[in-house]
């Protein structure tokens, strides 16, 4: 696979005898947008630090555009990484940021000059190459780690959370400069990143993590739209999906909530799936996208339509969401209503064609 990255059963053992990554298995395509996402500890960054050689592999294989690279030192890799804290060299200029790296690899200076305007043309930082970074704005300095990066040419971009010290406005234009520059630059990106939004918007393939495992490898679409199992259902979305307990009868045509003996009707394609779960336990679920309060959606859905008590709306000028309560168990609903929400009570209308259900023991979902 030309240019492409490959981890073959990927494994790391600390030292301490921490096993931090368990496993990994991807085969990354060049020009891929690889977005590795989890909570604080799951082993994003050491799968990272591992691809760019800042950590040893414990067991199994990382190729790089064919080759095993396992013992290939970092400055060997065909790679350039770009990290959270972008660490510029104060005493130097923007220009000799970004030409460092070539010069101490000894690179011809008609080249370095030419891959460093080119950078800085693609970036947007001709007018500061004379500047030092403290002359710089949070995003412009960003810009100029990204350049570091760029002017060697790498086969791989990897990038340690390199938004997070930014504030959420610049985050935002930073995620747009980013997702252009992957367009232009037609290179793989491998990113780490805490921020499932992040995720979403950058991504070709999200991979989910936890405690050092592989969740699940989606696109985004298909990780939102169909979960492999409760932890990436809840991590993927905000606000995050209702998840409810209850019961499948029987006769297979209802899910029952177990605190309130409220019913709602499956569909077909449910009753299907869920032949072996007649009469058991199961877990609902159902993003807040899918809940609807207007009257033509209670008419369409009224054999899944539920009354529930609200506890408070979150006014967010293009949508409400509404903090409400099925029984016991909190339930939120995203709803397009442009005005605040001033009442206590309200039924909600559940499209259960959207609906998930999940296995109790195993938290995968039902398919
Ligand atoms: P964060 O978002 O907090 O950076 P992460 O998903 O990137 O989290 P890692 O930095 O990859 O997590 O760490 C994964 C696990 O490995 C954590 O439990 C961490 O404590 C542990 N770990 C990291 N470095 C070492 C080390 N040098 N020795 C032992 N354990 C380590």
């Amino acid at each position: 696979m030309a240019q492409g990255v490959i981890l073959k059963d990927v494994n790391k053992v600390y030292p301490n005898g921490f096993h931090a990554v368990y496993d990994f298995n991807i085969e990354i395509q060049k020009g891929e947008f690889i977005v590795l996402c989890g909570p604080s500890g799951c082993g994003k960054s050491t799968t990272l630090r591992m691809i760019a050689g800042l950590e040893e592999i414990s067991s199994g294989e990382l190729i790089i555009n064919n080759k095993k690279v396992n013992n290939v030192a970092p400055a060997d890799r065909d790679i350039a990484m770009v990290f959270q804290n972008y660490a510029l060299y104060a005493h130097m200029t923007v220009y000799h940021n970004m030409a460092f790296s070539l010069t101490i690899r000894k690179i011809d200076p008609v080249e370095i000059h030419a891959r460093v305007m080119k950078a800085a043309d693609i970036l947007g930082l001709i007018p500061y190459l004379n500047r030092k970074p403290k002359q710089l704005s949070g995003g412009q300095r960003q810009r100029v780690a990204l350049g570091r990066a760029i002017v060697r040419n790498p086969i791989v971009f990897l990038l340690d959370e390199p938004l997070s010290n930014l504030d959420a406005k610049l985050r935002g234009s930073m995620r747009k400069e980013l997702m252009q520059l992957h367009e232009r630059l037609n290179t793989t990106f491998i990113y780490v990143t805490h921020d499932q939004v992040e995720a979403l918007t950058l991504a070709t393939r999200i991979v989910v993590m936890k405690d050092g495992y592989v969740k699940q490898i989606a696109a985004p679409k298909e990780m939102f739209d169909k979960p492999e199992d409760l932890f990436v259902a809840g991590f993927i979305g905000t606000p995050p999906m209702n998840i409810i307990d209850g019961t499948i009868d029987p006769a297979l045509e209802y899910f029952t909530h177990d605190a309130t003996g409220v019913q709602l009707k499956l569909t077909e394609h449910q009753s299907e799936i869920l032949g072996s779960y007649a009469g058991k336990q199961v877990k609902f679920g159902i993003r807040p996208e899918y809940v609807y309060i207007d009257e033509k959606s209670l008419a369409k859905f009224k054999d899944s339509t539920v009354h529930m008590s609200i506890d408070y709306t979150e006014y967010l000028g293009a949508y409400n969401l509404i903090y409400a309560k099925f029984g016991e168990d909190q339930f939120i609903g995203k709803v397009t209503e442009r005005n605040q929400i001033e009442v206590t009570e309200a039924d909600f209308a559940l499209d259960m064609e959207k609906a998930h259900f999940f296995d109790v023991e195993t938290t995968k979902r039902i398919r």
